[in-house]
């Protein structure tokens, strides 16, 4: 019998593995995976720096491990070239390889911007235990003591937590960002005020509406000039402009992509007995998420339990709902539900502030809860305004 070949060990397909080993202790399993195969949690990258950890200290699974945890065969340091739906196969660095169910869990990769200057293409990503490593011995030449001078771009999610955690490092960091306000996508104007307090309060500096328009060397430093006229001398620049799912494998073998690799409400693509999950999929069903990249972690989750019932024989609806991204930013600690970006311009926030924490409530056009967020974040305040979507305004 042919395996179900999973492809990537990210937390999509490690976890998907997880949940299907527990079903299925008998089917052959093989992930195949471009990287090391070691396990490690991903959104660790944007927090691990000010606790002094290292890229291997994150790796709390070595793929030996993981191969004998999930009695499975983890081909490490393979990439699969291109699948074909026709014969059943993926075609690897090692060969070709048969599968009975595949699984395409290729994650996203970075945006680059396509900025001009002679040191652009030495902007830095961190999307992967590897970039980290890489980034953190770019830190680690630093001679002066007093940290080295990080300019990052994009001040949303990524950018902020790694805003707040490089200064807690004792880097010296200058956030640049197109909006008015950090996290604008994601939240209220008053979480987003609250955050940037909390950040240059922190130490960080903000340069907000405005964009890096070109990235040159200069004498000792890295020269990094802004649409608005000035210019900052930095010695590292880190891009946290977004991620954009991982299409190319799928497309290539005729699989319809959008944004990401669309599936169905059972996790399956267009082509039969190829599903996908993660950073790479296109959730297309489920109540809550129609044509949705959800790149985090509780939707993979959730997808990963409802794929693996699916490959083990019980067809299983992926069951998508709302949940709060934690945003890892120790100064100032949010919880978000974001609404969907096709909502917010006919939407409207209600923002409430008691004492030290600031709620805000995010009414959709019919004047239902959609959204939230709220700072300093705790568990039971989290609750009850999870329990209060989809409720209507009072
Ligand atoms: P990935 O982790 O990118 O895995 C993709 C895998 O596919 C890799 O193993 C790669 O080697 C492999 N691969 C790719 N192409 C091939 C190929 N052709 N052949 C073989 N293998 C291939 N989410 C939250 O919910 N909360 C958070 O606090 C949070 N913090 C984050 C912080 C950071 C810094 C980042 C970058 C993300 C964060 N996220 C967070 C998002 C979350 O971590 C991701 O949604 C999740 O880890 C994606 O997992 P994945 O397995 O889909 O992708």
């Amino acid at each position: 019998m042919n395996p179900v070949i999973i492809i990537g060990a990210g937390l999509a397909g490690y976890t998907l593995a997880r949940e299907f080993r527990k079903l299925d202790n008998v089917s052959p399993l093989t992930i195949i995976t471009s990287d090391s195969g070691g396990f490690y949690s991903k959104p660790m990258l944007s927090n691990a720096y000010a606790q002094g950890k290292s890229a291997s200290q994150l790796v709390s699974q070595t793929r030996e491990q993981m191969a004998t945890q999930l009695d499975a065969t983890i081909l490490a340091k393979t990439r699969v070239n291109a699948i074909d739906p026709a014969r059943k196969c993926v075609n690897t660095d090692q060969g070709e390889m048969a599968y009975e169910q595949c699984v395409i869990a290729v994650g996203a990769q970075p945006i680059r911007l396509a900025i001009p200057g002679n040191a652009a293409t030495g902007i830095l990503a961190v999307n992967h235990i590897d970039d980290y490593a890489a980034f953190r011995l770019r830190c680690e030449r630093d001679q002066s003591g007093k940290g080295i001078r990080i300019a990052i771009l994009g001040a949303g999610l990524i950018g902020c937590e790694f805003a707040d955690d490089l200064t807690g490092g004792g880097h010296r960091v200058t956030l640049i960002d197109p909006n008015t306000l950090p996290l604008a996508a994601l939240a209220s104007p008053a979480l987003s005020r609250g955050l940037q307090s909390a950040l240059e309060n922190k130490g960080v500096k903000l340069m907000l509406g405005t964009t890096a328009s070109s990235v040159d060397q200069a004498d000792r430093a890295i020269r990094v000039s802004l649409a608005n006229g000035s210019s900052i001398d930095v010695d590292l620049v880190l891009s946290a402009v977004g991620l954009r799912p991982d299409v190319a494998l799928a497309a290539a073998a005729g699989l319809q992509v959008h944004r990401g690799i669309v599936v169905d409400s059972f996790g399956r693509t267009t082509a039969p007995a190829i599903y996908a999950l993660g950073d790479c999929a296109e959730y297309t069903a489920g109540n809550m998420a129609m044509g949705q990249i959800l790149p985090y972690i509780a939707p993979l989750m959730t997808a990963a339990r409802a794929i693996a019932r699916t490959l083990s024989g019980t067809p299983t609806v992926i069951d998508l709902k709302p949940s709060p991204v934690l945003v890892k930013t120790p100064s100032y600690p949010l919880a978000l539900v974001a609404p969907a970006p096709q909502e917010v311009a006919s939407g409207h926030w209600i923002e409430t502030s008691g004492g030290v924490q600031t709620i805000a409530r995010f009414y959709d056009r019919h004047g239902v809860m959609t959204g939230f967020g709220v700072a300093p974040q705790d568990a039971a305040t989290r609750q009850q305004l999870m329990a209060a979507l989809g409720t209507p305004a009072t």
